[in-house]
Order: structure tokens, then sequence, then C-alpha cells
């Protein structure tokens, strides 16, 4: 049997549907639905995206296609009792109207604006005065010429639209016409013949008079539009497949500029920026095509169409709520009324921002539209990021660009927007924020000794590091607005230079979170919305379908309430070392870090663990019911001391010790490689009685709070184990800790004791270490770096060059990598299970609020996923979306 390339619309029924959309494009099956549905939609045939694809290896369409291809337009003149390229009326009933078509083109999915159309075709110089007739109307005749010579001079002839737009525009300056409307016959003749001697001289042949041989051109250039370099860059960037082809859609032309009862608009079913129901959209009286979205003229909105025709605009109403019953889905809609007639021209899934998807989600599923189930996998968890926080006003950003504001840009480590005034140092950002600014911390990159300057800033601006270098992870964590990685700036002079650049500590700095831009001056912000409520509702469905659970990552107990109001289910990484920035703390540590002897260090630890079974306490209070999971001290011992000299001198005059004897000390602490030295479990393993006074701050602080009646779940966590025998050595500290304080308090409390695995040896080897763990949490920043030997804090230069020739598929520190750093954890799940099956498992790395990593551990089979507070509406949906994808 023959196959089949050309599929006919109209008339009451179609020969495809919806459910072709591969075959026929989104536009050709939206248009065959709607012709389905008895919509009013001119008919027409769609030629398929099959025939694209022979199109483009053999640069014709074959002969047999070309025969479907004149049939169908058969069927369009009969439908339309027209005949294309005739003067003559059909039949005695027919007004003599010749037969003019478009020719659309229309992929998969949505690529709007990005390949040709042409309208107006079969028009000649003799039935253009066949038109002028029929319609009583010779200025609109010659309007649709003139479109015509320029959409097929521009796009079949390869001429391009601007010399079409300057004749046009030429013509308004010598009539001083304000708008296109305003020209009349005269002007359009002398436009038409300037745009065919243009097209004779640029493309050496006149424009066709025959109708069939332009429509040959017409699809033809429509189908060579799939290789044009706009849509080759715009598929490249939402990875749509180059085999997919276009489809052609060829229709019958309905007039919107047909005088003044004609028009042509768009509507969307629900407001595509807020979410709300009812139709909002724009038109154009007298207008055709493109003219809407191209701003020839300021077209009107909607609510003046009510005005203009109360029936039509009624009739527009009722065909797009149908519309949007029968996709399920808020639609976008072009319109043309012809003389105080409707059709439809298009519809398709409308683009909506995030609110306006969580929002239209979630009220299209109450309204019994679509299921729960649908609304949840229907918003797009990663757009959640864009809910959080205000941004940038967009005009106000324009403003900031156009008057060459932009300094430059890094990557976009913490969402939102904050104008605010640049400071230096954590110290001006503490008196800054004190006298009440808004503060821009910028620094060449951060360490845990910042952190007060951190909290005490809006935002923050490194010019090093990478999407988890600790500015990144503390400002999601802290929901700060980050930009890192700004190669473009140098700290300097009392201030930061961006090239010609140069702003003063205080000046005012701009800084956006979301795309990663930094601008010179303020730039007004927005809120986004209210989209709370909906937001809630959604993410209440969304707990209902997923399987994993989902922790935060939270070191003080304020992080833990916020935390927890954002649906989280326990914390699943305290870092007790941001613990020791707090006032009145830093001292003892520093104290207890430059001991010389175990007497010196022991009064020391004394005096810290107080503080720190205050802040456990804290913690357990505001997660009463829920695990915590507490990390043991991580770092480098010399991130916490100075290393200036003025902070030499205030830390010897403290301390008491002579500034050569502090300094000296502090040097000692220096390692070449301190990412991979005296850190993690290694320094417990030197200094156990740090990790005794913090299990015993644990458990004291842990029967305190179960004394006042609450539910404690204390997890204490090992870092950076490589080997089973590390884990068992601090194990039997922390079970001797616990013990003594129970003895003492008279009461136990049942708690577990577990280990990140962030070296890849522990996962090598899990099967051991899983004796002696009760729980492994991936720290998946550090085991990625292990794996790939990156260091996560120098990878930004080199990682733009690897995603740029195509190296890494993504940043490996945002998105876990499968293959490598995945199997790792595969292979520790399995062995770690077997060794123990009610082994618990979760992730606490960065990769815990990034929905494709998220995916991986659903896969995986974890317990929870972990991540900053700010992240948990990503990491709930991401979780749903996980367990409702079908495989
Ligand atoms: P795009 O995919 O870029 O939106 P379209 O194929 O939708 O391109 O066509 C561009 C413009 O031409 C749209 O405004 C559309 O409504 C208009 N148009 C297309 N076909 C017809 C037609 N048969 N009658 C009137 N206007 C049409
Ligand atoms: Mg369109
Ligand atoms: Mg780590």
């Amino acid at each position: 049997m023959e196959t089949r390339n050309v599929y006919l619309f109209g008339g009451g029924g179609a020969d495809g549907g919806r459910e072709q959309r591969n075959l026929l494009g989104g536009k050709g099956a939206n248009l065959a639905e709607m012709a389905r549905l008895e919509l009013p939609v001119p008919p027409g045939f769609t030629v398929s995206t099959e025939v694209c694809g022979v199109f483009s290896s053999t640069g014709a369409i074959p002969h047999a296609i070309q025969e479907e291809i004149a049939r169908a337009v058969g069927f369009i003149e009969a439908q339309m009792g027209a005949r294309l390229g005739s003067a003559e009326p059909a039949c005695d009933a027919c007004g003599g109207a010749p037969l003019l078509l478009s020719v659309r083109s229309g992929a998969r999915v949505s690529m709007p604006g990005m390949m040709d159309t042409v309208l107006n075709l079969g028009l000649n110089d003799d039935t253009v005065e066949a038109l002028a007739r029929s319609s009583g109307d010779r200025r609109f005749a010659l309007d649709c010429y003139r479109r015509l010579c320029a959409m097929y001079g521009a796009v079949v002839l390869g001429i391009g639209d601007e010399p079409f737009d300057e004749l046009l525009a030429e013509r308004k300056r010598a009539r001083r016409a304000a708008s296109d409307t305003e020209l009349g016959e005269t002007d359009l003749e002398e436009i038409i013949a300037r745009s065919k001697a243009l097209i004779l001289e640029r493309a050496g042949v006149p424009l066709p008079q025959e109708p069939s041989a332009q429509l040959a051109a017409a699809i033809a250039a429509v189908f060579r539009s799939w290789n044009n370099s706009r849509a080759i860059t715009y598929r490249k960037a939402h990875a749509i497949p180059q085999e997919w082809g276009t489809a052609v859609t060829v229709q019958a032309m309905v007039f919107g500029n047909q005088g003044d009862q004609s028009a042509t608009g768009v509507a969307f079913t629900r407001d595509p920026s807020t979410g709300a129901s009812g139709l909002v959209g724009e038109f154009l009286p007298g207008a055709q095509g493109e003219d809407v979205v191209a701003g020839i003229r300021t077209p009107l909105p909607l609510e003046a169409l009510a005005r203009w025709n109360a029936a039509i605009h009624a009739e527009l109403q009722r065909g797009c709520l149908r519309l949007e019953r029968h996709f399920g889905d808020a639609q976008d809609v072009e319109f043309t009324v012809e003389r105080g007639k409707l059709y439809f021209l298009q519809c398709r899934s409308a683009k909506l921002a995030a609110a306006a998807a969580v929002r239209i989600a979630v009220e299209m599923a109450q309204e019994g539209l679509i299921g729960k189930e649908d609304a949840v996998q229907r918003v797009e968890a990663s757009a959640l990021d864009q809910l959080q926080r205000p941004g940038f006003d967009r005009d106000a950003l324009e403003e900031a660009r156009a008057g060459g504001r932009w300094l430059g840009a890094g990557l976009a480590a913490g969402p939102g927007a904050v104008s605010g005034r640049l400071a230096l140092t954590p110290a001006a950002a503490e008196r800054m924020a004190a006298a009440g600014e808004t503060v821009v911390l910028a620094r060449a990159q951060t360490s845990p000794e910042d952190i007060r300057g951190m909290i005490a800033a809006a935002a923050l601006l490194t010019s090093t590091g990478g999407m988890t270098s600790h500015a990144a992870l503390v400002a999601r964590q802290m929901g700060k607005v980050a930009v890192v990685g700004c190669a473009a700036m140098s700290l300097e002079g009392g201030g930061a230079r961006f090239g010609a650049n140069f702003l003063g500590e205080g000046e005012l700095i701009s800084v956006d979170g979301g795309t990663g831009d930094v601008f010179a001056g303020p730039i007004a912000t927005r809120a986004r919305g209210e989209h709370d409520e909906h937001l809630r509702t959604l993410l209440g469905w969304a707990d209902g379908f997923r399987k994993l659970g989902v922790r935060a990552n939270a070191d003080d107990a304020a992080q833990a309430v916020a935390a927890r109001a954002l649906g989280a289910e326990g914390i699943g990484l305290c870092r007790t070392e941001h613990m020791f920035f707090g006032p009145g703390k830093i001292e003892p540590m520093r104290e207890m870090i430059l001991a010389r002897t175990g007497e010196e260090r022991a009064a020391a630890l004394e005096k810290l663990l107080p503080l720190q079974r205050k802040d456990f306490a804290d913690l357990f209070r505001a997660m009463a019911g829920l695990p915590v999971t507490i990390r043991l001290l991580d770092p480098p011992l010399h991130e916490f001391v100075p290393h200036d000299e003025a902070g030499i001198a205030r830390l010897a005059a403290s301390s008491g010790l002579p500034v050569e004897e502090v300094r000296r000390r502090a040097a000692a602490l220096a390692e070449t490689n301190p990412m991979l030295g005296l850190r993690g479990c290694r320094l417990g393993i030197t200094h156990p009685e740090i990790t005794s006074m913090q299990a015993r701050a644990v458990f004291e602080a842990a029967c305190e709070v179960a004394l006042e009646g609450l539910e404690v779940h204390p997890q204490i966590m090992v870092p950076l184990v490589a080997d089973e025998s590390e884990l068992q050595q601090q194990r039997h500290l922390i079970d001797a800790a616990a013990n003594a304080v129970f003895l003492d308090r008279g009461l136990r409390i049942r708690y577990h004791v577990g280990t990140m695995i962030e070296v890849p040896r522990a996962a090598l080897t899990a099967g051991e270490v899983a004796a002696t763990a009760e729980f492994f949490s991936f720290g998946t920043n550090d085991l990625t770096q292990m794996t790939y030997g990156l260091s996560r804090d120098d990878v930004a230069p080199l990682l733009g060059r690897y995603l740029k020739l195509g190296l890494f598929p993504a940043d490996p520190f945002a998105t876990l990598d499968r293959d490598g750093v995945g199997a790792l954890m595969r292979l520790a799940s399995e062995s770690g299970r077997a060794a123990r099956p009610d082994l618990e498992l979760g992730i606490c790395g960065e990769h815990g609020g990034d929905p494709a990593s998220i995916a991986l551990c659903h896969e995986l089979g974890l317990d929870y996923v972990s991540c900053s507070p700010a992240r948990l509406p990503v990491a709930r949906l991401a979780a749903a979306h996980a367990a409702l994808r079908k495989t």
C-alpha cells in the first residue's frame, strides 16, 4: 500500500489529530484536532515531517508526493468554493474570490518564530484585481499583495526581511503616516512595484506569477527553514534532535486585514505569568499575521475585544475554554476575525512562568480538569527555584544594561536579586549590616571564617570557586543570593575592579543570583507574586507520591525551624564547624587548636562543651520527633586560625601568647593539600578529645531535651572515613561518651552512629564499613572531587572549557555523575545493605537538591536526600517526579 504523506483537515473533520504530532508537527496536529472539534478552522492539509527528511537528503519533493499535494489543494478549493490562481468564480454562488493560501512550518515541539511562514500565496497581477473586485476593497487586496511580495522575497528567495521593511518604512515616512493602515492604494501599488523590482535585482528572477509555482517553492522553503541557523541554534539549546524535521501546513487564508470588522490576535486561556484564570491576550484590528507580535502598531488588550465585538469575544472565550478542557492544559491560541467571523488558526500548550505553572497545575486539578498526578508531573522541579525570592524588575534591568552598568558575570549559585553596598571583608559586612544597610560581600573566595560576614550580607560575590565552593554551598543553605567564580572581578586598592570599572567599598552594586550577572549601581526588585498557597498544595500532593525522604542540611535552630516549615523530615547534615563561629566560640576554639599540651587542650574543650551542648539542644528541640544527623568536626584546623597580621595580633592578645608564637603555630597548621590532609575523622583520631567532647555534648543535650518530654533521635556521623578501622576507633569514643552520659543522667536514649561515604575507598569497602556503621550518608561533594581527582574549589575555569568542548555533559558538582560517582554509590548501597539489611542510606552533598541527581538517588533506593532548606520544595517535587516516572 502506498504510504501517506499528506493529511487533510477542515470541513468538520480531519485525517489526523493530536496523537500524530510526530508526523504532523504540533501545529498541524492541533489544527486537525481543532477541525475534529468542529471549531472554525480554515481548511488545509499538512505534509508530514517524513517528507522533510526526504527533502533534506535529496533537495526535492518526489513526484508522487507532489501529486498528493495537488490533490490536497483540490480539497481546499472544493471546501472554499474558490480556485487557486483563478480570477473566475468557482461557481455561480461564489463571490469569485481567488483562493489564497498560507504555508506554515511546525515541528513536533513548538519552536516559536524559528522557522518560516508565507501568507497570501496565489496572488499575482491578475488575481489581485479579482480579489479587489470580489472584496469590493482594492486597498485590502493590494495590502495582501505587498505582504506576499515581501514574504516571498524574504523567505522563499532568501533576501531577508530588512529591505522590504525598509520599503514600507520609506513610504510611511514620505506620507508622514504613523501606521501602515494609513497608506492608500497608490502607496501600496508603489511598494508592490518596488518590491518586485527588488526581487528581480536581488534574486535574479521575477516573483513567479503562476500560483502553483509559488506554492511548490514556498513548501520547499519551509522545509529548508528547518536548517536555518536560528532553528539549529534553538534545537541545540533545547536538545531537539535534528532528525525530527518540520511538517508543512498549507491552509486557506482568512483575512484580519480586510476592513475594520477584521482583526488578528493571540489569547491565553490563563495568565502565563501569574496563572490567574480568565482569557488574556491582545488583538489588532485591520492586521494580518505577525503584526501583533512584530510591534508594528500597539495591540489592544483582549478586554477591548469585548467592546469591539461582543459576540466574537464570547465565541472566542467558549472556544478557548473548550480547547483547554480538551487538551487538559492552558492554551496559547492564535485567532483571526474576517468581516465579523472568527477563525482559530493555532493552539498549543502555553509556555508559563514558574509561578503560573504552579498555580495553573493546582487549579486545573481542583477544577477536575486533570488529576493530581498530572498536576505534580507538569511543574518542572527546577522552576521552583525561581519562586523563592524577588527578582530584578525587568525594565530596570534593561535600563541598567542599556546604561552600560553591566560589570561581568559568574556562576549563578544562589537565586534571587540584591542591590546593596559593596563590602570587602566580613567585618565590614557586619558593620554595614548593623548600620541597616543591605550588603553585598565580595571576596576572592570564602572560608568558614567568613561566616559572620556571610550571615550579615544579603548577597555573596566571589571571583573564584565553583557551584559547590564554600560560598555557593553556604549561600544556598542560608538562602543567600550568590554569584561565584566571577573571574572579571579582582579585589584591589580598597575596591572591586571589573575591567575598566572600579567600585569602592560602600558603593552600590547589584547581583543577580539567578543569571550570574553583576551590575554597578542599584536596580529595583520586584516580588514574584503570590504563590505560597498553590505551592503548598502542590507539594502536599507531591509528598503523597514520593518514596524518598527529604531532610535538610542545617547548622542551627533557626535554619532547622525554617527547614521544618518547608517540609524537612529531619536534619541530614549539621556541620558542627559552623557552630564554632558564633560569638564567644571562636576564641576557645582557637585556644583548643593552638594548645601545645593535653592539659591546655582539655581546658579549651571544657569551655566549648557547654556552648556545643546548647546549640545541639536547640537543634533537638526544633526537630523534636525527627532524626538529627550531627557530623563531627570536619575541616582542616588552619581554617579556624587567622592568617592576617591584625587577626594574629588579636589572637595573641586574647590568648596571652607572644605574636611570634601565634604566627609560628598557625603556620605549622598549614598543609600543602589541606583537602587531603588532617581533616575529617583524621582530626578525631589525632585529637580523640575533640570527638569525645562533641559526642558528650550531643548526648548531654539529647538527655536534657528528652527530660523536657520531647522525642530526640540523634545520629552521629563520622566524616572522611576511608577504612572501617577508622570508624571503629571513633565509634568506641562515641559509645563510651554515650554510656558515661547515660549513666550519669540515669536514662538511655537510642542513637545511631554512621559515616559519610565520601572517600572512594569507603565506597569500595562498604561491606566492611557497614559492619560498624548503622547508616551511610553519601557526601557527594568530596566523593565527586576524589573520584575525578578534581578540586571543587578550583574547578570553575576548567569547567567552562570542558562543558564547551562537550567533555562533560554537565557540571559533575551540580549533577551527579551517573557512570562514575553513581557507580560507586550503587556498589556501596548494595554491599552495605548486603552486610546490614536495615542500613539507612542518604545523601547530604549539594546534589541532594538537584532534580536529576534526586532521580538517581531514587533509582539507587536511598532512604532520603538532604539538601539546603531553600531547595526543599525542589527536592520534594523532584522526588515525586522520580517516583511517578514510568520506565
Ligand atoms: P509561527 O509558528 O512563527 O507562529 P505561523 O505558522 O503560526 O508561524 O504563522 C505566522 C502568522 O501568520 C500567525 O500570526 C498566523 O496566525 C498567521 N497565519 C498563518 N496562517 C494563516 C491563515 N491561513 N490565515 C490567516 N493568517 C494566518
Ligand atoms: Mg503561530
Ligand atoms: Mg566532605
